[in-house]
């Protein structure tokens, strides 16, 4: 029998660090991305880019690339492309792995505002703060449309789309970021609140460093609460690197 094919539902740096590795090791990777960013950074081994058209779809995908075992490494808050792999993969007759990064923790001397969704981030903006750094993505941006008052520092990977909220400045920008760089920014532009979504990770960690060191309150958009699911999911790279060797055999 020839070896399998490991399908990683990417767009994450995990995602990116799994197919590095996997490849390395001569396991034929496909990475799979949706294409929301003009320039991503590009997965070593092969890659395809697009919405597969919904769970059955990328079921037939699975079955028409061989594909033996799929590693949903996607983001957090990418709530359909899970569940369509949910789906999918059972009726595909293949394994799924869920790799998902831990959420950030609140430490001693943190003022985090933890809040359900966007809109109610874009709630809570005005009274915790008047230069806000917005760093929840672009296609969230028209939850804070209606915020009038405060002034905001978007940083996201592409230029977004309107609404947005009227007192704004553009930062095109894309992780990793360094405390110091967080740092500077906090005082080029006087910002005194942060908004982010409970990413996790290492990538984007550094706003939270420095929202500490200047005492800024932070608004953190908690994980959208997933369905109990028999989808076994692991939390670091290297977890899922030994169950997808296993799986491509
Ligand atoms: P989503 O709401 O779960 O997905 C919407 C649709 O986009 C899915 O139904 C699927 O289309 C397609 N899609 C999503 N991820 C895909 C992938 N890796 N490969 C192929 N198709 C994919 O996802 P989202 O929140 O829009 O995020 C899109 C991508 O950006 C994800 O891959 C995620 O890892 C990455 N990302 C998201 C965030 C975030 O905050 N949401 C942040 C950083 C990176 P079909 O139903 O047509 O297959």
């Amino acid at each position: 029998m020839s070896p399998g094919r490991i399908l990683i539902l990417g767009g994450t740096a995990e995602a990116r660090e799994l197919a590095a590795s996997l490849h390395a090791e001569g396991v034929a990777v496909t990475s799979s991305l949706a294409g929301r960013v003009s320039r991503p950074r590009r997965p070593a081994g092969a890659v395809r880019v697009g919405g597969f058209g919904g769970p059955r779809a990328l079921a037939a995908w699975i079955a028409e690339h061989r594909v033996t075992a799929v590693v949903d490494a996607t983001h957090p808050f990418a709530e359909r492309i899970s569940a369509s792999a949910a789906q999918a993969c059972p009726q595909a007759g293949v394994p799924l792995l869920r790799l998902e990064r831990p959420g950030w923790t609140e430490r001693d001397g943190d003022h985090w505002h933890w809040v359900a969704d966007l809109d109610a981030a874009a709630a809570a903006i005005p009274s915790l703060g008047r230069r806000v750094l917005l760093t929840t993505g672009r296609q969230g941006l028209p939850a804070f449309a209606g915020v009038e008052s405060p002034w905001f520092l978007i940083r996201c990977v592409d230029p977004p789309h309107p609404p947005l909220p009227p007192c704004h400045e553009l930062l095109l920008d894309r992780g990793p970021y360094t405390v110091d760089g967080e740092l500077a920014l906090i005082d080029q532009h006087g910002l005194d609140l942060v908004v982010t979504k409970d990413s996790g990770g290492g990538h984007t960690a550094a706003k939270l460093e420095a929202a500490r060191l200047r005492r800024l309150p932070v608004i953190v958009v908690r994980r959208p609460s997933r369905p109990p699911s028999p989808v076994p999911a692991v939390v670091v790279v290297d977890e899922a690197l030994a169950w997808a060797r296993d799986q491509a055999g």
